[in-house]
């Protein structure tokens, strides 16, 4: 009797879900319409207004029907997000759509792990197959889509239990890939074993480090057992079924549990129950949002040295009217105690709006990089209502009104060099030393670094007679192949070692896009010598890094030349690039080359960048150094660069403009009377 009546019931039950399943569809069908009407009227996708009314009016419907509040609001949170997908699905299908049935994504981990669930809930949308390329380390998943291997990268970025991963944070700042997407995926760890362990038995468990410390209150519950670290969750449930040994567990989710038919000792161990994980997917292309859905951009920047610049940065947001949502930081490699700062904010770079404040902000950074602009997803169910009352006005200005107050815009090629942009001088800090400004410095050292005891005696010398910044070449650009190369990291290894020992920056030349990563480990500066002015591709690569650049005019460059190739540099992020005039060929033969001081003034007119004078390289005999290098002074540079050697008829390279020590302090004794 009894089951004849269940039996009945769950008839029912059936009959409810699959008209709760019908009426979803239906529903989904009516919100699609909804996005085509309003594109073809021009309106704007996303009603803000509209999705809180709804949901307190569905609140307060649930109430009256019997339901509590959490939830209704819990499933028609799913149910709004399926909405969202679907607007976001009709602006961004033709970005996704690479032509096939099949879509390349590269993730940390293996299937299973919480990148590929989140890669599979993000991609959904676009109905192809995936195909994952699965690496260890992030660096590698990010090469796979540089070098074209893979369409996207999906790489977690924070964890709302215990916050920014930062491998992938300093990873972006070094990738060429853009972020396009991203995905908030809910973790739910699990403790889990193989089919004979119980909970007691356990004696080790393998887990991520991150989920290992968003789960560690559980864990100092079972003192007997020892965490050994894992690259990744899937992969430490996969070790646990192929050791078999009941003294073993995994922290894992319930999918790679599934996956790998492994045992689930205890479900959501992790510290708090809440626990997401926000995804950014990566694309080798750049993303246009239409302004009619709500979008968000990442940008990553170093504020300039002076006190008070993170203030006046941040400032920039709020007069611009712009939303910030995150704000994180990391340490500057090779620059103890400086930071970098991960910004993310409302906003569509293509909105006048935004590009104004970027400009603004640009002239209180030393580094300014912008990572992407995606459509933003609603954070978590908790902060659902909140966001929306943060987002209403933000959204609705962006929308009504996507172009407020025109800028003079400035109509030369280079922008970011220009006064015009950047009125005040930039001053460029590298350890104790400024460069620009009012300041005047002396960069000397080696044409090349030879050997230990010459570029130590050359440093000794820079630190006794004031200079600031030792030189020395490493990587030599010679006329001739068969002439001395220069001694590559080696001479980088010992040109660093004096440059600590004498308390020195360095500063060394960058001949190919490959080495700038290693170079700028070591390097204060970067140099872009002469005869790579125009080499766009190194450009670019040495305005990706945090160092300091100084660019040298090429010999046979105009200065509107010299000014857009800094503008690569610039563009790419890195706002410190310091100026070079090193002479040009004119039909003068009597001087190495031609040192066109008249251009000096010029450039403190025309850009907001230092200027430095390298006489050796114009002059190329020793004895006409000193008076040209006054001049430089006179004329307004910000500094001078000269080479000396310690025996100057043996050096390897450049030995006829070589000064000897005594010259060289004699100059600085002659620089110090002006
Ligand atoms: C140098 O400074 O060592 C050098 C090679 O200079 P330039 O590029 O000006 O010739
Ligand atoms: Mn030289």
């Amino acid at each position: 009797m009894a089951e004849k009546k269940i039996n009945n019931l769950r008839k029912n039950i059936n009959e409810v879900d699959a008209s709760i399943v019908k009426l979803l569809a239906e529903r989904r069908k009516l919100s699609k319409k909804v996005v085509e009407t309003k594109e073809e009227n021009d309106k704007p996708i996303r009603d803000l207004e509209r999705e809180k009314k709804l949901l307190s009016k569905i609140i307060s419907l649930g109430k009256k029907s019997g339901l509590d509040s959490h939830y209704v609001s819990k499933i028609f949170y799913d149910i709004l997000e399926d909405s969202i997908r679907l607007q976001q699905k009709h602006f961004q299908s033709s970005f996704f759509d690479n032509g096939t049935d099949v879509i390349r994504v590269a993730i940390q981990g293996i299937d299973g792990s919480y990148s590929s669930l989140a890669a599979k809930k993000f991609f959904a949308q676009f109905e192809k197959e995936i195909i994952f390329i699965t690496k260890k380390r992030f660096d590698e998943v990010a090469k796979e889509v540089e070098e074209g291997r893979a369409d996207f990268a999906l790489l977690p970025i924070e964890n709302t239990t215990s916050g920014g991963i930062n491998e992938v944070y300093d990873l972006l700042l070094h990738t060429t890939l853009s972020i396009v997407g991203e995905e908030i995926y809910q973790v739910k760890h699990c403790l889990v074993g193989t089919k004979d362990s119980t909970i007691g038995k356990l004696k080790k468990i393998y887990a991520h480090y991150q989920a290992a410390s968003q789960c560690d209150k559980f864990l100092s519950t079972l003192p007997n057992c020892a965490v050994e670290y894992f690259a990744d969750t899937a992969m430490s449930v996969q070790k646990i079924e192929e050791e078999n040994n009941p003294e073993f567990g995994a922290i894992a989710s319930e999918d790679a549990a599934n996956l790998f038919n492994v045992k689930i000792l205890q479900k959501g161990i992790a510290n708090q129950e809440e626990n997401y994980t926000r995804f950014i997917v990566c694309s080798r292309k750049t993303q246009d949002i239409d302004f009619r859905i709500p979008a968000k951009v990442s940008l990553v920047m170093a504020t300039a040295h002076t006190s008070g610049s993170l203030v006046n940065a941040l400032t920039v947001f709020k007069t611009h009217n712009v939303n910030m949502g995150k704000l994180e930081s990391r340490p500057i490699l090779g620059n103890p105690w400086e930071e970098m700062f991960y910004v993310d904010f409302d906003g569509n770079i293509k909105d006048q709006r935004i590009q104004d404040m970027l400009d603004e902000l640009g002239i209180h950074t030393r580094f300014l990089k912008v990572l992407g602009c995606y459509p933003s997803r609603d954070i978590t169910k908790a902060k659902l209502i909140h966001l929306h009352e943060e987002n209403k006005e933000t959204n609705e200005q962006k929308i009504a009104e996507p172009e407020p107050k025109k800028k003079k815009a400035i109509k030369r090629s280079y922008k970011l060099a220009s006064r015009e942009y950047k009125p005040e001088d930039t001053i460029i800090k590298v350890r104790d030393v400024e460069i620009g400004g009012d300041n005047f410095i002396v960069i000397a050292g080696p044409c090349s670094v030879e050997s230990h005891d010459q570029v130590f005696a050359c440093a000794r010398e820079v630190r006794e007679n004031g200079g600031q910044i030792l030189r020395g070449g490493c990587f030599k650009p010679r006329t001739s192949p068969y002439s001395f190369q220069g001694m590559g990291f080696e001479g980088l290894d010992e040109l660093e070692a004096a440059g600590n020992k004498y308390d020195l920056p360095i500063i060394t030349e960058v001949l190919a896009p490959e080495q700038v990563f290693d170079v700028a480990k070591q390097a204060d500066i970067l140099q872009i010598g002469a005869r790579n002015m125009q080499n766009f591709s190194l450009l670019k690569e040495v305005g990706k890094t945090h160092r300091p650049v100084m660019l040298k005019r090429g010999m046979m460059s105009s200065i509107d030349e010299l000014l857009n190739a800094a503008e690569y540099i610039l563009a790419q992020g890195n706002r410190q690039v310091i100026l070079c005039e090193r002479g040009i060929r004119t039909f003068e033969t009597a001087t190495r080359n031609t040192l066109d001081l008249g251009v000096i003034p010029f450039l403190r007119e025309m850009t907001h960048l230092p200027i430095i004078v390298d006489p050796s390289h114009a002059i190329g005999v020793r004895d006409k150094i000193t008076p040209l290098a006054k001049a430089a002074k006179v004329v307004g540079a910000h500094g001078i660069m000269v080479e000396f050697h310690p025996d100057p008829p043996s050096a390897l390279s450049d030995a006829d403009q070589a000064l000897t020590f005594e010259q060289y302090k004699n100059l600085m004794d002659e620089l110090d009377r002006l």
